[in-house]
């Protein structure tokens, strides 16, 4: 049954709901997934209004610096090697390249260049090319950002040291519901990664994936893990399984729609000061879906995308939907923002570009 609208867990207070808490227990959490959508969706939209501007939207550029072969056995993932994908790997690219991808982002106005690679973790023969991707793309006057799977405190401090301002580093999911999705690392694992990215400095980037045939309880759990974190992450990515064909995921029920804007909506008031990243699976959501994430306080997304476990929407749909939604990138200052914003529009319109960019969020 949902719950009344004067459920007294925040007393529909702004004021209340914004205090950052870290000790959310999952039943409390599940009390906001049951409340009525549109009380939902209020106290959602009125915490994000508090400590955003509700019209603006974080535009990060991804690039896949290493792509597939992955030894790890994530069961949503084409690029593991357990999985019998169509996708092309790719061996680590060079450094040379990347920053040419990320001088290309830079022009079209993007604000932060995102790396990813598909390992279990850096090796030690890889950390000097991985260093000078990030010295030379925060050189370009870009914010950094890598996932590269698992980091010991060391690496942790050398990639801080380099320059790199965020690192991603997902907990896909609830302790409970982990071991159906993989099993090659552990929950702890994935926190003491965490950890180790916090203690040396850097910004947390940390979500999950919901639709992998988990229960409302687990996606109230996997955001308790989230928000109890502290500090909490700065920016949290939810994203919407893709089914791959090949992936023992492939089948699975597909996830309701107001399920996944409630995981939004959720997030938000959970994680008031963090960007809550609309990321994997938009692809598959029209433009009113997209328009009531943003209503639940989501205000991060990729662009000019070539996901790796899918397409995102044509970039003119991006730019599309933002006009009509009255919806501004956010900037940061390195020139002219007018610029920056003008060349981040055209980007988005200019089909070509397209195929500069892959996502590597996992
Ligand atoms: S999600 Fe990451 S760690 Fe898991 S198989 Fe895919 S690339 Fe590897």
């Amino acid at each position: 049954m949902p719950a009344s609208s004067t459920t007294p867990i925040f007393n529909n207070s702004p004021e209340q709901n914004a205090q950052l808490r870290h000790n959310w227990s999952i039943a409390e959490v599940q009390t906001l997934f049951d409340l009525p959508f549109s009380d939902l969706m209020f106290q959602a939209q009125t915490i994000h209004r508090q400590h955003f501007n509700a019209n603006e939207v974080q535009v990060s550029t991804l690039l896949s610096i290493k792509t597939g072969a992955c030894p790890e056995d994530c069961k949503y993932c084409s690029q593991s090697a357990r999985n019998k994908t169509d996708l092309e790997t790719e061996k680590l690219l060079e450094v040379e390249n990347v920053l040419a991808t990320a001088k290309a982002a830079k022009e079209q106005g993007s604000t932060r260049f995102c790396m990813g690679a598909a390992w279990r973790n850096p090796k030690a023969r890889d950390m000097p090319y991985v260093v000078e991707m990030v010295k030379g793309v925060k050189a370009l006057g870009l914010e950094t950002c890598m996932t590269l799977g698992m980091l010991s405190s060391d690496q942790a401090d050398e990639l801080q040291n380099a320059g790199l301002d965020y690192y991603n580093h997902n907990l896909d999911t609830s302790p409970e519901h982990y071991n159906q999705i993989i099993t090659t690392r552990t929950y702890q694992d994935r926190l003491d990664t965490i950890n180790n990215v916090r203690s040396a400095g850097m910004k947390v980037c940390s979500g999950g994936i919901v639709g992998l045939g988990e229960e409302s309880k687990d996606r109230a759990s996997l955001l308790a893990q989230l928000a109890n974190l502290s500090p909490q992450p700065e920016s949290v990515p939810i994203n919407m399984l893709v089914k791959v064909e090949g992936t023992p995921l492939s089948d699975v029920d597909d996830l309701d729609s107001f399920d996944f804007i409630r995981c939004i909506a959720v997030a938000r008031i959970m994680m008031p000061k963090s960007h809550v990243r609309l990321s994997a699976g938009r692809s598959a959501m029209n433009e009113q879906m997209q328009a009531m994430c943003f209503l639940a306080g989501a205000n991060s997304i990729f662009y000019g995308c070539k996901l790796l476990t899918a397409e995102n929407p044509e970039t003119n749909q991006d730019i599309a939907l933002f006009k009509k939604l009255g919806i501004n990138t956010e900037t940061i200052d390195f020139g002219d923002q007018q610029q920056q914003t003008t060349n981040l529009r055209t980007a988005l319109v200019n089909e070509e570009n397209k195929e500069l960019f892959y996502d590597a969020s996992v």
